[in-house]
């Protein structure tokens, strides 16, 4: 029977993977951009990236020095006695010193720092009971320089697409170079203030190179980012072809009378993983094998 223990082994493994390794289509998306780059100074900043990337992997030290907040999404089995979240706020204290993470956490009026990357809803934990029996945990190691850049828009349905459009694109182009491009952009259409922000960070929790199943979403997804990557802000901002490495958009059915859009800005850095903690104890890591 899995355990506490089991699951705080599993997210401190978990971090660690995700802070060295990017997951493989992220990688592959800044890879492409760095063969595609034909202007100088571009190409450079992609091959600082690329650089950076294989060296992470190479001393097994985190990628960037920020390592972010821990942000986390749980699938439980329905029989799962396990304290789960015992064990995820125990694996990330510890991995904030095995690995280790920079502590990031801190209060948000005093300003006072654990140490731990521990505190009121931090590490945050979206839960979920499933019918599968494993539990699986999803995690997003999240950058301030991007998260920063994220916005909402209470837009009046009649602003339609063309306002979706605007705002999106206005977005990226206020945030410049401030998220470390090239970026990844997660948009949540729909629902209601608060659901549209919570869409647009599991938008980024989806693989860059699937489209959203709705056709029309779809289209909106690549049309976004051919305009986006058209905006010449480039790698670090020091223009070229690649502004964006992927947008995904996620949306729920709204009021009649409303249309929120949130866009939520991640860096080069898009660090996620996954686990999956089977009945027997065994671990599996389908987004950083090996
Ligand atoms: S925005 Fe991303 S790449 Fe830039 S410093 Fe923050 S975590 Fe690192």
């Amino acid at each position: 029977m899995v355990d506490e223990k089991d699951v705080q082994n599993a997210v401190v493994e978990l971090l660690r993977r995700t802070v060295v390794r990017l997951p493989k289509d992220v990688e592959s998306a800044i890879r492409k951009a760095y063969a595609s780059e034909t202007d100088e100074v571009p190409k450079m900043q992609l091959k600082a990236i690329v650089d950076n990337i294989e060296l992470a992997k190479k001393t097994n030290t985190p990628m960037c020095q920020d390592t972010g907040v821990t942000i986390f999404y749980v699938s439980l089995p329905r029989e799962c006695r396990a304290d789960v979240e015992k064990g995820i706020v125990e694996g990330v204290r510890r991995a904030t010193k095995e690995v280790p993470l920079r502590p990031n956490a801190v209060h948000p009026i005093t300003r006072k720092n654990p140490g731990d990357n521990v505190g009121d809803k931090m590490p945050y934990i979206n839960w979920k009971v499933w019918d599968k029996d494993h539990i699986e945990i999803t995690v997003m190691t999240k950058g301030a320089g991007s998260e920063n850049m994220s916005q909402l828009a209470m837009l009046t349905p009649s602003a339609g697409l063309k306002g979706i459009k605007e705002f999106a694109l206005s977005t990226v182009l206020r945030a410049g170079s401030n998220p470390c491009p090239p970026t990844i952009i997660g948009m949540g259409i729909g629902g209601s203030a608060d659901i549209s922000m919570k869409l647009a960070k599991e938008a980024l929790l989806r693989p860059l190179d699937v489209r959203n199943k709705d056709p029309e979403v779809a289209k909106l997804e690549t049309e976004l980012l051919e305009a986006m990557n058209m905006l010449g802000i480039g790698p670090m901002g020091l223009g070229g072809k690649t502004t964006m490495l992927g947008l995904n958009i996620e949306y729920a059915y709204c009021h009649t009378a409303s249309l929120p859009v949130a866009i939520n800005v991640q860096c080069w850095a898009g660090r996620r993983g996954t686990v999956r903690i089977h009945k027997d104890g065994k671990l599996e890591f389908p987004t950083h094998e090996g």
